[in-house]
């Protein structure tokens, strides 16, 4: 059985940076790839970075039970696919979660799962803006939400198993790595 890595930050903290290096580097870190009833944003590939669908398919996954957990973020719904999860487990691969504190809540419940909670943090509020202003791909009324969500956020530190704050985006990744090094310990170690 492999390690489940969740990791989850305040938007713009640099999750999906680290989330994607970690599974280039690693052929055996898979991410757990979310349905989202969100539209793409123009780098983004149905099927790599999530599962678009509108509310409609959305609601019916619900409904059939297909999600261990979902949850409403910004006027748009998230959810982690369990037959997705369970086949990459089934194959031996390490999971990586990109999923936010509601979602990590609710995955918490799922014991079998075994997971190791990352939070990841941005130096301060200041640099998060500038991050988010450079990023430039969503409207600044969407970036202005983000903002006002961080102070919300960061409160749900607390349920994580480690804070790691995102000031080099080196020694961050290298931390991480560490940590998952450490959880993977007498197993299969290749990273
Ligand atoms: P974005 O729209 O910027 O890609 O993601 C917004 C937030 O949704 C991020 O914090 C991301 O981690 C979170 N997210 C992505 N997929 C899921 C999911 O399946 N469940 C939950 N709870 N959050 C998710």
């Amino acid at each position: 059985m492999g390690v489940n890595i969740v990791l989850s930050s305040p938007s713009g903290a640099g999750k999906t940076t680290i989330t994607k290096k970690l599974s280039q580097k690693y052929p055996n870190i898979k991410i757990s790839i979310s349905h989202t009833t969100r539209k793409p944003r123009s780098n983004e590939i149905d099927g790599v970075d999530y599962y678009f669908v509108d509310k409609i398919k959305f609601q019916k996954l619900i409904e059939e039970g297909n999600f261990y957990e979902y949850a409403k973020i910004f006027d748009n719904y998230y959810g982690t696919s369990k037959a997705l999860v369970k086949k990459l487990q089934d194959q031996n691969f390490d999971v990586v979660f990109d999923i936010d504190w509601q979602g990590t809540k609710k995955l918490s419940k799922f014991k079998e799962l075994n997971l190791v909670k990352i939070f990841i943090l941005p130096p301060n509020k200041t640099e998060l803006k500038k991050r988010l202003n450079k990023r430039n791909q969503d409207s600044k009324i969407a970036n202005d939400k983000r903002l006002m969500q961080y102070d919300n956020d960061i409160l749900h530190w607390e349920d994580y198993d480690y804070i790691v704050i995102n000031n080099d985006l080196e020694k961050c990744f290298s931390q991480i790595e560490q940590i998952i090094r450490n959880h993977k310990k007498d197993k299969m170690s290749y990273i």
